[in-house]
């Protein structure tokens, strides 16, 4: 059954990817198949799947429309952190709409870990209200589907480097959400710059801090994570996947298509293993490994598909212009490391 949504998934991938428009209808399939639920603890509504099973369906998502499974994770990442705070109130107010999947909320967290690191002022800085709670400004430079989503998980920093993490309603007084700009891929994910002055957050609204490095309390409290390299396994598997017809019937694709195969397949082992808490590799070796394999397999599938592939609506160059997002999303210096060194061939 959940095939279907799969099915239906890949059939839109490239006319999402053309029409560079939000993906409500790909969400609403997802909510009908009951997508949102897995994430989610049973006490909410959900079905709370296990770390496997998360990332078995991502895998499959990402293999059938990287956009969905994109968007899907800054709401799970979302999500993640509203389940692992200790506002009562806050999560029963949000968590049983983001089960159903009437609720889209979005993350504005990368100015806290990868993204504005080298400048000397925080990127949305937060002042203490006299009544209580606080008072934040400043522009958080990514954030996915703001416009589209009833609340954003969004950092801010203290003048004392504290820091706060909060569920903000995307309508509050000060709050402009940038409707998405041109990307070289997943433009459909509507990311976008959010601009907040004087903007008013109460007491009840916050989910973590103040305290220092907000990002490392509770189970949500990394950024990046195994999904990501399961988003870019389930990419890698897509074009091999292609790879693997083209190769039924031109044999000089057999053996490229073969070992792709095998190291696709023992990259997704790898993930899986990790998910059941056995380490055959670091999450982070898995992470530049898989970076480097969606790279590799999705410009194989371009040079098999030739210049067919090249043009606009063909899944080849698409799934190209997908890959390079891993060059940049949630990205650890390490990572950025690793990448650098191969693309130089230089040892690392
Ligand atoms: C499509 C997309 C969607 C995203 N969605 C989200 C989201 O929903 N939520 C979220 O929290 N994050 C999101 N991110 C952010 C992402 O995870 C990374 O944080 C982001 O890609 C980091 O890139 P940056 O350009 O902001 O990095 P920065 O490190 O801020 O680099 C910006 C520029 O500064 C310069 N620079 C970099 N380092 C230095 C240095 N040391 N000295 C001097 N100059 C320097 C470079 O010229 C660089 O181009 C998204 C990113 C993308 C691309």
């Amino acid at each position: 059954m959940i095939d279907e949504l799969y099915r239906q998934l890949r059939q839109r991938s490239n006319e999402l990817d053309i029409e560079r428009r939000w993906p409500a209808q790909q969400l609403k399939l997802c909510a009908e198949f009951g997508v949102f639920r897995w994430f989610v603890p049973k006490v909410f509504g959900g079905l709370e799947w296990n770390e496997r099973q998360q990332l078995e369906s991502y895998l499959a998502i990402s293999q059938a429309c990287m956009t969905t499974a994109f968007v899907l994770t800054q709401w799970n990442a979302a999500c993640k952190r509203i389940v692992a705070s200790t506002n009562e109130a806050l999560r029963n107010r949000l968590l049983p709409g983001m089960a159903s999947g009437e609720v889209f909320t979005t993350v504005g967290i990368s100015h806290l870990t990868t993204s504005r690191q080298h400048l000397a002022q925080p990127a949305i800085q937060a002042s203490l209200r006299g009544e209580g709670g606080y008072v934040l400004s400043g522009v958080t430079p990514w954030v996915t589907g703001a416009r589209f989503s009833q609340s954003i998980v969004l950092g801010a920093t203290l003048p004392d480097g504290r820091q706060i993490l909060c569920a903000l309603p995307t309508h509050r007084a000060g709050v402009d959400c940038g409707p998405g700009v041109p990307l070289v891929a997943l433009t459909s994910s509507c990311t976008d710059e959010v601009h907040l002055e004087h903007v008013e957050v109460e007491a009840d609204e916050i989910l973590f801090g103040p305290t220092h490095h907000v990002m490392q309390l509770g189970s949500g409290g990394a950024s990046g994570g195994l999904q990501t390299s399961a988003l870019a396994i389930g990419l890698a598997k897509a074009a091999i996947g292609y790879l693997g017809e083209e190769a039924k019937r031109r044999s000089e694709l057999i053996a490229v298509a073969h070992k792709l195969e095998h190291d696709v397949q023992l990259l997704q082992q790898q993930l899986l293993s990790l998910a059941d808490g056995e380490s055959p590799v670091q999450p982070i070796e898995l992470r530049q490994q898989a970076n480097s394999l969606v790279l590799r397999a999705t410009q194989a599938a371009l040079a098999a598909a030739k210049g067919t592939g090249y043009k606009q609506g063909h899944d080849a160059g698409r799934w190209c212009r997908e890959a390079l997002f891993f060059l940049v999303w949630s990205c650890p210096q390490p990572v950025l490391n690793a990448s650098l060194c191969e693309l130089a061939h230089l040892a690392p």
